[in-house]
């Protein structure tokens, strides 16, 4: 039955998700979900929503959402698409502007999606190293006939993050469309949402996943010039968000100050196990995100055993030309306390 798929499909690896371990009882750090649970105001616009939208459609433009969305960014609502989690949005723009055999880049290490996104369409990579202190040249990425950049910003796994200034200097030397993935904005210092106005090749990447607390509903949306989204519109699937969702989404970003409550909540853990690991030996680079990544210390792999063994998951991240490093997910105050105390047991 390999016949009839196409050959670069029979190649693939597929992309492979963070385990989602479906038996309870276990401390859950390993796919940067947020420990806290979504603003209240979010479970009651689902109530509303499951008693009056199940029998319709969705609006297949999320017209309520993108307005919702706009506000809180000052742009435009035709600046804003909406889609089933920001991999759907990724899916949308790879398919949108990468064909059989060309090229686009991404850099490493960094979110694995990006390469199977390319794969899919039978594209070519273009895997640009950082340089020293998690920088990226706009020369190293820059190639004849280059049809997209993605960046992951701040990146996973090192949670570093490119100020506003140094994305807007590539986006000025990247001469095509330039995502900039900000699934983890929501805990960073800076963000790349103004740079739209002034460089049309720039699209912004947003999820529910991480900073509202959403990660099982799927949701995430793009900030982009209209023209570019008019065209990513025919693109992606007519109802490729639901009306739960859409319901959920609008209210969790209208409800502002508990957002800020949970990220103060997740950026004040992330200090203490920062520093914590640090103090037991590792590297851990200053994070902008819901994470850190530790390596060069304990032995990553026996750690990770230990910890699992233990009901705790991490991800054991290993990257060629890297020592393997674990990347954990900031939980709430006793879920690393619970972690620091098994990592600092003797191996
Ligand atoms: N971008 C990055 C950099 C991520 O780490 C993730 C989470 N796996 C995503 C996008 C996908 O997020 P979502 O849940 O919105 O699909």
């Amino acid at each position: 039955m390999n016949a009839p798929f196409q050959p670069h499909i029979l190649d693939l690896a597929g992309y492979v998700p963070g385990e989602q371990p479906q038996g309870g009882g276990f401390v859950k750090l390993n796919t940067n979900e947020n420990p806290y649970p979504p603003s209240p105001r979010v479970i009651a616009a689902l109530g509303e929503a499951i008693n009056e939208r199940l029998r319709l459609y969705p609006d297949p433009l999320a017209t309520e959402f993108c307005r919702t969305a706009a506000a809180l960014h000052g742009v435009s609502p035709d600046m804003v698409m909406a889609g089933n989690g920001s991999d759907d949005v990724l899916t949308v723009l790879t398919r949108a502007f990468v064909g059989p055999g060309e090229l686009a880049a991404y850099p490493s290490p960094s979110y694995l999606l990006y390469s199977t996104l390319i794969r899919l369409q039978n594209g070519t990579e273009h895997v640009v190293p950082f340089s020293a202190g998690w920088k990226l040249r706009a020369e190293d990425i820059v190639r004849p006939g280059l049809k997209l950049v993605y960046l992951a910003n701040p990146n996973s796994p090192s949670g570093t993050a490119l100020s506003r200034q140094e994305v807007a200097d590539l986006a000025a030397a990247i001469p095509c469309p330039f995502i900039v993935d900000e699934a983890y904005a929501d805990f960073a210092d800076d963000h790349a949402i103004p740079l739209v106005r002034d460089f049309p090749n720039v699209i912004v990447c947003r999820t529910f996943s991480k900073g509202y607390s959403l990660a099982g509903i799927r949701l995430g949306y793009l900030i982009a010039r209209p023209e570019v989204v008019e065209q990513l519109v025919k693109v992606k699937d007519s109802y490729n968000c639901d009306a739960l969702s859409l319901a959920a989404g609008t209210a969790a970003l209208k409800d502002r100050e508990y957002h800020d409550q949970v990220r103060d909540r997740v950026i004040a853990t992330r200090t203490r196990l920062t520093e914590a690991l640090r103090g037991m030996g590792y590297t851990v680079p200053d994070s902008q995100a819901n994470f850190v990544w530790a390596t060069d210390g304990p032995p990553a792999e026996p750690t990770f055993a230990r910890l699992k063994e233990r009901r705790i998951l991490v991800r054991l991240m290993k990257y060629p030309g890297l020592q393997p490093g674990l990347r954990i997910s900031i939980g709430t105050d006793a879920e690393i306390d619970r972690l620091l105390e098994v990592m600092r047991e003797p191996g």
